[in-house]
């Protein structure tokens, strides 16, 4: 705990009570006034600011669970291919409904909000372990496994797709190569690290010129270029400098950062030691999402190993750059995601997103200049160091360069992950050519271009390119690359509450709009799913998702009524029928 507090200024050491609530839940068991008090008192905290914590992020639990606290991702990539099922049979099996402790205080199961595994579901976790792939059959087998042995059964995430025709493979390059590990040994072998001893020879400004230049934009969901924010990085304030990568990986559907992470290490961290050096930071911090517990050890293990070979700590490569990189583990909560909301659960308190401006660039983590970056656009920066501005511009289309990890999920026989060149590639290719065709070979009801917080589009045409703008001029956006694929026959009233519930769920409460009014979609959308839908109820529906849109601290007030509206403008059919028959589909 002392080493974890080590991490960050004196000053701000309450920025650790996250790490420190995650050691002692392992050890306790649950949190209650005896941890509370302790943390407390070890961060100069009220234990009030502890509480606060304890209730808003997810992961924390003041009810005691089992020894083996079991997961299941509910959200809709997974609610597509039965963890409903799944968890109506562990629930049988245990013997014991959700939340409760099995009698022989081995078990818990809990119905949780995605866990980035969206082209593996149903997926769950079990501790730190994530299953994926799962049948009832094989979580109950699980069960009875780790009932007989006292232990969790080791995992290996599922293999990678082979590469597509379609496909470019450029950050999924190495870890597509047979018998690749991701070690620092395997990383160099492929000519990692050459990148980083080519920018530390250059000015920062010269590489921030490169990657303005390759118009590379973020991976996050918002598509900013990333060259023009750290060009508004605040340098004249004399105050230290950040760089936050924001591993935050919760939009649902997408689960391509998990890949970067437990796959390839070490560009994510040639990434950040080079984006450092361009903008002037000597402290990076990982935010992980909370549900990536391994995912943080190896990362963590693989900073170690990458300071062993003095390419991270104090006279980089015999040279004057230093830079300290420092993993943060969050506690589930999806609006950890938005960059603001990101600071201030770095900083120890809840992810309440801040008004802008002033924008992190010039007031970011601590009061000081930051940047936050997503993996996947971190990634990015050792390649366009290595081969230069044009080449990367070269890729793709203007105004959407290089190439886009796309996470595929739901209704379509080959789920995964996939890179390709932006615009190079439509939805109709990468539905059926790539991923196969829709899983029951029916036709594509609709599409999520961007993760579930975007616009669907009708099945009716996917001839659109996947580029920023093809996506954008066909009503909807490409956000963080995560495609959804619905095929008819599915249940669009179900699937709509699906990701309304998680919306309502994730709403931190601040703006009254967001707050009451993810609730209130909520409610009508299991009105009408339930069969005791009114008229009227379509039209409240749509009153309700417009008097959240634009009225929010934060774009989540955005994300949890984009999708409804689409939902309404594309299948208003299906809403009518189950408010006007008052039966739900099913
Ligand atoms: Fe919080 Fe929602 Fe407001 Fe964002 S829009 S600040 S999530 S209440």
């Amino acid at each position: 705990m002392d080493a974890l507090i080590a991490h960050y200024p004196p000053e701000h050491k309450r920025a650790a009570v996250l790490w420190l609530l995650h050691l002692l839940q392992a050890h306790c068991g649950c949190l209650g006034n005896e941890q509370v008090e302790w943390v407390a008192a070890k961060l100069g905290l009220q234990p009030i600011n502890v509480w606060e914590l304890i209730r808003f992020y997810p992961m924390f639990s003041e009810a005691p669970r089992g020894r083996f606290h079991i997961t299941v991702c509910r959200t809709l990539s997974c609610a597509q291919c039965g963890c409903g099922a799944l968890v109506q049979a562990l629930e049988k099996k245990l013997g014991a409904p959700l939340e409760a402790v099995t009698t022989d205080g081995l078990f818990t199961l809990a119905a949780v909000e995605c866990l980035a595994a969206c082209g593996s579901g149903p997926a769950m976790m079990i501790n730190d372990l994530l299953f994926e792939h799962m049948t009832p059959e094989k979580a109950c087998a699980l069960v009875d496994e780790i009932r007989a042995t006292g232990a969790i059964p080791s995992q290996a995430l599922a293999p990678l797709r082979p590469a597509h025709a379609l496909e470019r493979r450029l950050l999924m390059a190495n870890m597509s190569q047979p018998g690749y590990t991701g070690s620092l040994a395997d990383y160099s072998a492929a000519g990692g690290y050459e990148s980083l001893k080519k920018a530390l020879a250059l000015k920062p400004e010269v590489i921030t010129a490169e990657v303005a230049d390759s118009e590379l934009r973020g991976r996050g969901g918002a598509g900013f270029p990333c060259g023009m924010k750290w060009r508004f990085l605040d340098r004249k304030s004399g105050k230290p400098v950040y760089l936050v990568c924001n591993g935050d990986e919760s939009e649902p559907g997408t689960f391509k950062d998990r890949q970067l992470i437990y796959r390839d290490p070490h560009l994510l961290i040639e990434g950040i030691l080079i984006t450092c050096h361009a903008i002037g930071a000597k402290v990076a911090y990982v935010y992980l999402r909370g549900e990536f517990p391994d995912g943080a050890a190896l990362l963590e293990r693989e900073i170690e190993a990458a300071r062993a070979q003095n390419l991270v700590g104090k006279n980089i490569l015999g040279t004057d750059f230093e830079c300290e990189i420092w993993l943060h583990r969050g506690a589930g909560a999806y609006i950890c995601g938005e960059e603001t909301g990101l600071i201030e659960s770095l900083e120890g308190k809840r992810a309440y997103p801040r008004i802008k401006p002033p924008f992190p660039a010039v007031r970011g983590l601590f009061g000081c200049p930051t940047v936050v970056n997503n993996i996947e656009t971190l990634c990015n920066v050792p390649l366009i160091v290595k081969h230069g501005a044009k080449w990367y511009h070269a890729l793709g289309v203007p105004r959407s360069t290089g190439t886009r990890l796309i996470s595929l999920s739901g209704s379509v026989k080959r789920p995964g992950v996939y890179e390709i060149e932006s615009g190079k590639v439509t939805l109709w290719q990468l539905i059926h050519d790539i991923g196969g065709g829709t899983l029951h070979e029916r036709p594509v009801k609709g599409v999520i271009p961007g993760g579930s917080s975007m616009p669907i589009l009708p099945g009716g045409n996917l001839d659109i390119p996947i580029d920023f703008e093809s996506i954008r001029q066909a009503g909807s956006s490409a956000g963080s690359g995560a495609v959804i694929v619905l095929e008819e026959g599915e249940d669009i009233v179900g699937h709509a509450l699906n990701v309304a519930q998680f919306y309502a769920h994730e709403s931190c409460g601040q703006c009254t709009p967001c707050r009451e009014g993810t609730l209130w979609m909520e409610k009508l959308l299991h009105r009408m799913h339930a069969g005791g839908g009114r008229p009227e109820d379509v039209d409240l529906l749509q009153d309700v998702a417009d008097n959240i849109d634009g009225q929010t601290i934060c774009a989540l007030g955005e994300a949890a009524a984009w999708p409804i509206k689409a939902f309404l403008k594309n299948f208003r059919g299906d809403f009518e029928k189950v408010c006007n028959t008052g039966g739900g589909a099913k």
